[in-house]
């Protein structure tokens, strides 16, 4: 896109362009950014607007705050301000009515109204407003953080750097350094997905109350008894996560079918960790078996250890005692330690500061374009798919 010394695109057809700047919803003051041409636009255009002041908007200084009365009375009180030449911003009571009618008022003189994403895009690049979209959508202050630190330049400059670089090896390393990083990027806004998995009654929804730290689900008392699929979205040392029961292992109380082990084998494939659960009070079933078999990688907890673990032929004693973190939703005990193991296992090294992280599906699927080009020398293709990110 060509933008002339305003920062606009030249040609002069281009519409202004206005967007509601704040979250919409409950909020004192609502914000509508207008992206123009400010020293040709305002002399020339009537808007609704009287300042305070007395004087046109066409003459207001830029950077001046101006007070002033938005439409016919009931006029909106507004403060409006030309932050610099291309951008002026119109601050308004923060209901949706205000905002609407402003938002309106300038349509009709002839602005294209947009989502804020949209302008971002316009006025920085889509780089910038996936990061301001993730940013927006961050659950905890940890991954805030980290999506701030991208949103300031970061990830651009590696974009940039990468797109000056015409030396496929360099340009393969550069890559692949970001890409060590996709996974972690994208699950900053998408909650890694955390599976717990045990037969009926082992405490699956009190392990899942535990980790919440409040009671969400109900417990029953009853083995199989019908209840909704239990998943709750917490964080877990920062990082989001999504806790959910697998289904199909809590249809009924009837011994596994392999259907239903199928079944929960197709949750666990798409989860990014998953848990078993053994109840150490009661004898190791088949059932218990035949998880552990299915679920090689996942962590398993010896559950319900305040109770006096069962001693007998079908007992576990050798796995709770060395293998199997101990764990009692009732008691509380072992809550930090699996905490910690979660943590440790959905983020085993975080990036370090200054670290570009992609974060987008977007931004990973451009990468792993350009990184396998780049792999089989194919420069044109590679530069194309490093454009493609920073269309
Ligand atoms: P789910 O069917 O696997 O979801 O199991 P629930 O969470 O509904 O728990 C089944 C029963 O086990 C309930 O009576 C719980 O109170 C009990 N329970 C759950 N966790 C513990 C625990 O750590 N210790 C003891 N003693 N009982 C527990």
């Amino acid at each position: 896109m060509s933008k002339d010394a305003s920062g606009l695109d030249s040609g002069s057809d281009e519409a202004p362009v206005a967007s509601l700047w704040t979250p919409r919803g409950r909020g004192a003051i609502a914000t509508i950014r207008v992206r123009v041409d400010v020293r040709r636009w305002l002399p020339t255009t009537s808007l609704p607007f009287q300042a305070a002041n007395g004087r046109p908007l066409g003459v207001q200084p830029l950077g001046r705050v101006v007070f002033g009365r938005w439409g016919s009375e009931p006029a909106e009180h507004v403060v409006l301000c030309a932050l610099d030449e291309q951008t002026l911003e119109i601050h308004c009571h923060g209901g949706d009515a205000a905002a609407a009618r402003i938002l309106n008022d300038l349509a009709r003189a002839g602005c294209r109204v947009v989502a804020w994403q949209e302008m971002v895009t316009i006025a920085e690049g889509l780089v910038e407003a996936e990061l301001f979209e993730a940013l927006s959508r961050a659950t905890t202050l940890r991954t805030a953080a980290i999506l701030m630190e991208q949103s300031n330049g970061l990830l651009r400059a590696a974009l940039e750097s990468l797109a000056a670089d015409t030396d496929l090896k360099s340009l393969d390393r550069q890559i692949n350094a970001l890409l060590r990083w996709a996974d972690f990027g994208v699950h900053l806004t998408r909650p890694w997905k955390v599976v717990l998995a045990g037969r009926p009654n082992v405490g699956k929804s009190s392990l899942i109350n535990a980790l919440l730290g409040y009671t969400r689900s109900i417990v029953f008392d009853q083995p199989g008894t019908t209840r909704d699929v239990v998943t709750a979205t917490t964080a877990v040392d920062g990082w989001p996560i999504e806790l959910s029961d697998t289904a199909g292992l809590r249809e009924n109380s009837e011994p596994l079918e392999a259907a239903g082990i199928e079944r929960a084998r197709g949750a666990l494939a798409e989860a990014d960790l998953s848990i078993v659960l053994i109840d150490v009070g009661t004898p190791a079933t088949d059932d218990d078996r035949k998880l552990l078999a299915a679920f090689p990688t996942a962590i398993v907890i010896a559950h319900k250890c305040d109770l006096t673990p069962f001693h007998g032929s079908d007992a576990w004693e050798d796995e709770v005692a060395h293998r199997w973190l101990r764990v009692s939703s009732k008691t509380g005990e072992g809550i930090d330690a699996l905490i910690r193991v979660i943590s440790a296992q959905l983020v085993p090294m975080v990036p370090p500061t200054e670290t570009p992280v992609p974060v987008t599906v977007r931004q990973v699927s451009f990468l792993r374009r350009a990184g396998a080009a780049a792999e089989r020398d194919d420069l044109a293709t590679c530069r194309r798919a490093i454009g493609e990110i920073l269309r």
